[in-house]
């Protein structure tokens, strides 16, 4: 049996970036920037004022100026300004040409034409042409994936699309002749799949396109043909049906589907019945039936490779130590991972476990913010 890490590296070594694609701006929210983004122009383009005030010569303050022109955003004064005089001057405009800094209207006295200002130190309230990013810049480093802020940053530099690596396509499957899709009102006997909508949605959550293929029986024969339907995709995720009960077959069905097996459990709680493989590009995660495990599983492996094909340059959650209360027992040999509520208290953050650790129980999702990982070594 694989331990965690041992695990993660040898899913993170089979894992190909996808090709890129060209999008416009408008729908690259989320979708991973496929190479660094240098700054055609300099931000902001040209000087400008910070403030509503008077622009003037930072050596002639503190002074009583003739106010002879006012200048608003969008407008250029474009002939230059002679000395001994003030120009009125509005957020965003433009330094007039000869003028150095903006004393703000708060603090300028007017009276008629004139306006009396103090002293000002050069610069003073004056946007830099390229204070914020110089032309040749690098931007936004490629490997990020955008949202808000990135996406003001690139549409100032005038983008209008943006290279992106494409979103991994990947064909989900459930596994067991007992489940019954949500909508479905179970016969005696029957569960209902949850896991489908939840791995769907994490699938989506990572900026990947989940196409759900449905549940499939118990049945080496049809199993092995969903999973082979599916090599189309970027990446195959199928659930269930990989422990040792008379019924799990998934371990012939894959191999009949071509798929080579590099692992098969890893040492978690929940979370052993693990498997991965690959079918040429395309990986094959095998996820446990209970919806803790496979969410768990998710975490730990399939979110970090999904990330890594898209092309993301950051594919862990942030990790942080925590204080976990309340007594938990566990053996050596297994890393364990339990959800819990974690708060702080002073410099430290506490982990108070859910009281519903079971493998099928789902309800720990109210009021839990984090997955706390116990080492495999730890006692
Ligand atoms: P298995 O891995 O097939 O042995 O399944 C382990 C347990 O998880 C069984 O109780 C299954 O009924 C349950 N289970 C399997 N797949 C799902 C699913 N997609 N949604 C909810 N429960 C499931
Ligand atoms: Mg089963």
């Amino acid at each position: 049996m694989q331990s965690v890490e041992a695990a993660a590296k040898a899913v993170a070594a089979r894992i190909e970036r996808l090709a890129v694609e060209r999008v416009p701006l408008a729908d690259a929210r989320s979708r991973v920037l496929a190479d660094d983004i240098q700054a055609a122009r300099a931000l902001p383009i040209f000087d400008n004022s910070a403030m509503d005030g008077y622009a003037a010569r930072s050596a002639e303050l503190p002074a009583t100026l003739p106010v002879v022109g006012m200048v608003a955003a969008g407008q250029v004064m474009a002939e230059p300004v002679p000395p001994g005089v003030a120009i009125r001057i509005l957020t965003g405009a433009p330094m007039p040409v000869g003028l150095d800094t903006v004393v703000i209207q708060e603090d300028a006295k007017v009276d008629g034409h004139n306006v009396t200002l103090p002293a000002s130190p050069v610069g003073d309230n004056v946007r830099r042409a390229g204070e914020d990013i110089m032309p040749g810049e690098v931007a936004v480093t490629g490997g990020t994936r955008l949202f808000a802020g990135e996406l003001g940053l690139l549409a100032a530099l005038g983008l209008v699309e943006v290279s992106v690596v494409k979103a991994p396509r990947v064909a989900l499957t459930t596994t067991g002749d007992e489940l019954v899709d949500h909508a479905t009102t179970p016969l005696p006997g029957q569960i209902v799949d949850s896991s489908a909508h939840m791995l769907g949605s994490m699938v989506k959550a990572l900026g990947g396109e989940p196409s759900y293929f449905g549940i499939a029986k118990d049945d080496p024969i049809s199993l092995a043909a969903m999973i082979a339907s599916a090599f189309d995709h970027d990446a195959i995720i199928r659930t269930g049906g990989v422990s040792v009960g008379d019924r799990d077959h998934a371990r012939s069905a894959l191999t009949a589907a071509g798929v080579e097996l590099e692992l098969w459990k890893v040492a978690m709680k929940p979370g052993k019945p693990f498997s991965f493989g690959m079918n040429g590009r395309v990986p094959v995660f095998g996820l446990p039936g209970n919806p803790v495990s496979s969410f768990v599983v998710f975490e730990l492996f399939v979110r970090p490779a999904l990330l890594q094909m898209g092309g993301a340059k950051v594919t862990q959650r942030p990790r942080v130590p925590v204080q976990l209360v309340r007594g938990y027992r566990k053996p050596a040999g297994r890393a364990h991972y339990i959800r819990a509520r974690v708060v702080r208290n002073g410099a430290h953050l506490i982990a108070h476990p859910h009281p519903k650790q079971g493998s099928a129980m789902l309800s720990w999702v109210m009021g839990c913010s984090a997955v706390v990982e116990l080492p495999a070594d730890a006692t």
